[in-house]
């Protein structure tokens, strides 16, 4: 059993603190969904989580298995049993599917016999075409391909937890059925914990949460069972973030945030 132990969590990104007190414990097998408007500090929650280089840890603590992450470099967090299925899934021209997984596992110290195979095998268990195992990491690929090779990635890799952020954003039905799914049965397969970060209930469908928590300003604001999920579909983030104390701040200039959600999701 690992435990994933977020205490207290503040953070600034380019001189702005965005997470303001995050405290949150996931354990094997468990599924937290993370839902939250806009700007409120989810991504950033994510990649100070997995050590993004500009992510600035201020204050507080994220263990996993009792071992302080933010001291680890992001390779090192990765070995320690860590997974981020990435929001904008970056592309690296000239590199393969193929050899990053091979790589990766080599570093595990968990070269298996036949990469290729459970490779395909874990492809066409979310509909993703093996034939783009052998092409350029993300590139050129549609948003629905971006998110079927993040959950590729992760079951080849393992993880003892994953954040999967907006790993539903550009999947069609058919293909949001499939990753969820596969997500859900690696929580029972070798125990995976998963903090997913999303905007829909229908994610959650297939992807059973243990618990749903709200989270707006930078914080988790209130925690429940998936009855919460519904709820806010219904009735928006209005009432938390006017708890919390108003609007989120305003975000920075588009041509200044890499991270600024084109879609407006
Ligand atoms: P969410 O994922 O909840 O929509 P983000 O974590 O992406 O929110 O963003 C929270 C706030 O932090 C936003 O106002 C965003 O513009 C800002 N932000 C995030 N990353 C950066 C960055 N690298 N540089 C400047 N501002 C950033
Ligand atoms: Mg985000």
């Amino acid at each position: 059993m690992s435990e994933l132990v977020i205490s207290d969590l503040t953070a600034e990104v380019a001189g702005r603190p965005i997470l303001t007190g995050v405290n949150l414990t996931v354990r094997s097998g468990e599924v937290h969904a993370i839902m939250g408007p806009n700007g409120s500090g989810k991504s950033t929650l994510s990649h100070v989580l997995m050590g993004r280089p500009g992510y600035t840890v201020t204050g507080g603590s994220m263990l996993l298995d009792g071992v302080e992450l933010s001291t680890l470099a992001p390779y090192e967090r990765a070995q320690a049993g860590l997974f981020l299925g990435m929001q904008y899934p970056t592309e690296v021209p000239g590199v393969s599917i193929q050899s990053v997984l091979r790589e990766s596992l080599v570093a595990a110290g968990r070269m298996g016999d036949d990469l290729y195979a459970t490779l395909s095998a874990e492809a066409a268990r979310v509909g993703l075409d093996p034939a783009l195992v052998g092409r350029s990491l993300n590139v050129d690929f549609s948003g629905g391909e971006k998110k079927r090779n993040e959950t590729v990635q992760l079951a080849l890799l393992r993880p003892k937890f994953a954040i999967l952020d907006e790993i539903d954003s550009g999947l069609d039905v058919d293909a949001l059925a499939q990753v969820s799914q596969r997500v859900e049965e690696a929580t029972s397969e070798w125990g995976l914990g998963v903090i997913a970060v999303t905007h829909y209930n229908r994610l959650l469908e297939k992807l059973h949460a243990d618990v749903v928590h709200i989270f707006a300003k930078g914080r988790i604001l209130e925690s429940g069972g998936p009855e919460l999920a519904t709820a806010l579909e219904e009735s928006g983030y209005a009432k938390w973030v006017e708890a919390a104390g108003g609007d989120e701040p305003a975000p920075v200039a588009a041509d200044t945030d890499p991270f600024a959600d084109p879609l407006g999701l």
